[in-house]
């Protein structure tokens, strides 16, 4: 990949050299390189700057990389069609895709294409009329000053002065007048009409405001990431402190201080459209709302929302992992709240971990970053520990509120009932939960009904054609289902095998079988079910974590949904159906996964006054992680774990690059997975492993193989990949994924 010019330097004009002046432009495609287009005469270009070009029949669009390169020969220059009316992506944005491309091993194209998700977004809007009052202007003869006309002007005199226009509608309703009467105005020549760039973004969040008091501890917090944002310069720091400490109030201090300074703030949420906590409460912080980016945004929103960043006019971008590839004009902090979530992992596409490529972006842009979690990743822990990341610790729960009580139950000793799932402690702790008037959350990590649907008679398990996996049943909708693709069928009313009638049945719980029973024991309790599939995006959450906090419900049995940051002052009981559920896949992250989803589903009871109270149903309670939760005992934990994973040569110890091989027919991908095999690097302290089947060995239809590179800490392990990959032949029906730093193994 060519290195683009240093700065943004002089503009490449098409008149520069008297014949023929060439600029780089790098497609939203997946292509190696930029490739080079005349500059037309006449027409002036920086390096960012966004332009349509000709691409064989088409027209795309580009971002001009630098100048050009002699990449396509004079005969076959075509000419940059246009320029857009948008600002230049900046050096930083610039140098942070080539950074990512290269990390990941992804075709700089293809990541450009994230940066550039919004082609509406580059041209500008239609225009909306709005008015001012026009100075000295004299009613034509005739023409009538009734009330409503009088008070429309009135509400117009502050444009005298320089006050904002206003479109007919909002001076309507302000006046508490129809349009016409706007309209008349206008047409008696009263008004001056201007034509403004609609938007449908609203007031920007006011960093004066004056947040609540801080405790001493919050105020050092606080006062060490003001400093690091006024003064600027690359750090990362973690926040670490438990749930309810007050984390979200101190980062809340370091987006003031960027805002002060004229610059932007970024904070990544794991699962934004699950956030409508946090939106209020920054709003309520800040006076008014950020502007939001994820995938439920409609198209006009994210049109006006990608272009107003570009512009400069958007101070808060809250957003998932994508918002990391907006066109920030001149970002002062980046926050990274839940850091050691796994849903900062994109794995479609191009394959990366938001954090890590916000410590990238933080880092190429001279900015400080914090990290912010109660139960951080063991890579940003020894980060932390070795202080190549500084560390703010707030220890304890804010206003007093203590940390609750864990327990562990035996489901060897304190067994459920037959096909029934809650453990006789775990019903007397309902009941008393309900008795005192206070309110329950059963999880269990698991969606639907059963996860597993068998024939009684000859064994025959419903199966996903399309892949290793079962079908799960889900009752509500009466449908099996298959988690990894999609499909759905109607549950069969025989065995599809054997054909006996009557004989399918249910095995295991998920959440609606937990419903089921919850409803048999307390026929009276208000209870819902909070699960992706059966909240139908951010407004329906929305609405439902209301209800809880208004106690309008008394037992919610949720999914991992419900483990996020919400705030339940009544809920004081929260059982865990199946602790052990994320300890059975067996990678090398999942007693690290375990414990931090256990414990921030902990971390929901006993935010309020009353103390909270949380059962684990367990069949391992001696193992570490039951163990550790159950002593509080965090630290020991990730001792104890950082020790496995460095006796093993693991991550955050050792490197991981996979290898997933894909295609439709085995045969061809078994082949070449052998070849890559055959071909892969070896030495005394790389190792690769595999081909292997990947666990989901058929997934969407796809025949999948896996082979993973193990090395050093210190390895570069891209050139190595390059070098392997080099070596074989990839016929085009195979597809083979590079993904490093892999999260998932399946
Ligand atoms: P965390 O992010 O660490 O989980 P939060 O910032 O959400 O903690 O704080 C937990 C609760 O305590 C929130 O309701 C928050 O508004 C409140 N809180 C925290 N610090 C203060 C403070 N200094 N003054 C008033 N309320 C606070
Ligand atoms: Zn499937």
């Amino acid at each position: 990949m060519r290195e683009p010019s240093a700065s943004s330097g002089p503009a490449l004009q098409g008149d520069l050299l008297g014949a023929e002046a060439r600029v780089a432009v790098l497609l939203p495609l997946p292509l190696r390189e930029a490739y080079d287009y005349r500059v037309p005469d006449g027409m002036a270009l920086v390096p960012g700057d966004v332009v349509e070009v000709p691409l064989g029949p088409r027209r795309v669009i580009g971002v001009v990389w630098g100048p050009g390169a002699g990449t396509v020969e004079s005969g076959r220059l075509k000419a940059v069609v246009r320029r857009f009316d948008v600002p230049p992506m900046t050096e930083v944005g610039r140098r942070f895709i080539e950074w990512v491309a290269a990390y990941t091993m992804t075709l700089p194209g293809s990541v450009l294409r994230m940066a550039m998700s919004v082609p509406s977004a580059l041209e500008p809007p239609k225009p909306t009329l709005a008015y001012l009052r026009k100075a000295d202007a004299e009613p034509p003869p005739g023409f009538k000053m009734t009330d409503p006309r009088k008070r429309v002007l009135a509400l117009l005199d502050d444009t005298l002065a320089g006050g904002p226009p206003r479109t007919p509608g909002e001076l309507a309703e302000e006046a508490g007048c129809g349009v016409t009467v706007v309209r008349g105005l206008a047409e008696a020549g009263l008004l001056e009409p201007v034509l403004l760039e609609p938007t449908t973004l609203g007031r920007p969040p006011d960093w004066a405001r004056p947040g609540p008091s801080l405790s001493a501890n919050q105020e050092a917090a606080a006062e060490d990431l003001r400093a690091r944002v006024g003064t600027g310069g690359y750090s990362t720091v973690l926040l670490d402190g438990v749930t309810g400490s007050g984390k979200t109030e101190v980062y809340y201090e370091a987006i003031a201080t960027a805002l002060k300074q004229g610059k932007q703030a970024l904070v990544l949420l794991p699962e934004i459209a699950l956030s409508a906590q946090w939106l209020d409460r920054f709003a309520k912080r800040f006076g008014a709302p950020p502007a939001e980016w994820h995938s439920e945004l409609t198209g006009a929103q994210r049109r006006d929302t990608w272009r107003a960043i570009a512009k400069g006019e958007v101070p808060v971008v809250v957003g998932a992992r994508s918002a990391l590839f907006l066109p920030y004009p001149d970002l002062g902090v980046i926050v990274v709240d839940e850091e050691h979530d796994s849903a900062y992992k994109q794995e479609e596409g191009a394959i990366y971990h938001a954090r890590d490529m916000a410590v990238a972006r933080a880092h190429l842009g001279g900015l400080p970053i914090v990290l912010v979690s109660a139960t951080p990743s063991l890579e940003t822990k020894v980060n932390a520990d070795s202080h190549r990341y500084a560390r703010i610790e707030l220890p304890s729960r804010h206003g007093g509120a203590v940390l609750p009580d864990i327990d562990l139950i035996d489901l060897r000793r304190d067994r459920p009932p037959a096909r029934h799932w809650l453990a006789p402690s775990v019903r007397k702790a309902l009941t008393e939960t309900l008795a005192g008037g206070e309110q329950a959350m059963l999880f269990l990590n698991r969606r639907g009904y059963a996860p597993l649907t068998l024939c009684r008679a000859c064994g025959h398990r419903m199966q996903c054609p399309n892949c290793t996996a079962w079908l799960v049943e889900h009752r509500l909708a009466r449908k099996l289902q298959c988690h990894h693709c999609g499909l759905q069928q109607p549950l069969p009313p025989s065995c599809p095998s054997c054909g006996e009638e009557g004989t399918m049945a249910a095995c295991g719980p998920g959440v609606e079988r937990i419903a089921e029973e919850v409803a048999e024991l307390y026929p009276d309790a208000r209870a819902a079910i909070m699960a992706s599939d059966t909240l139908f995006g951010p407004r329906a959450i929305q609405e439902m974590v209301r209800k809880i906090g208004d106690h309008e419900l008394d037992i919610v049995i949720g999914t991992q949904v419900m483990a996020k940051g919400h705030h339940f002052p009544m809920l004081t009981l929260v059982g865990v159906v199946d602790a052990d559920l994320g300890l059975n896949g067996g990678d090398l992250r999942a007693a690290e996964r375990t414990y931090q989803l256990l414990h921030q589903v902990a971390g929901r009871a006993g935010r309020g006054e009353r103390p909270g109270r949380v059962m684990l149903q367990t069949f391992m309670p001696e193992h570490p992680v039951m163990q550790a939760l159950a002593a509080g005992d965090r630290d020991g934990f990730y001792q104890l774990e950082a020790e496995m994973r460095q006796e093993a040569g693991m991550p955050p110890f050792g490197r991981l690059a996979a290898l997933i091989v894909s295609g439709e027919d085995p045969t061809l991908v078994d082949r070449v997975a052998m070849a890559l095999g055959r071909a892969a690097p070896r030495g005394e302290t790389v190792h690769v492993l595999g081909p292997a089947p990947a666990p989901l060995a058929l997934l969407r239809g796809r025949h999948r193989r896996r082979l993973l590179l193990k090395a050093p800490r210190a390895t570069q392990v891209q050139p190595l990949i390059a070098d392997w990959l080099s070596r074989v032949e990839i016929p085009p029906s195979i597809r083979v994924q590079i993904d490093v730093d892999p999260y998932s193994f399946l």
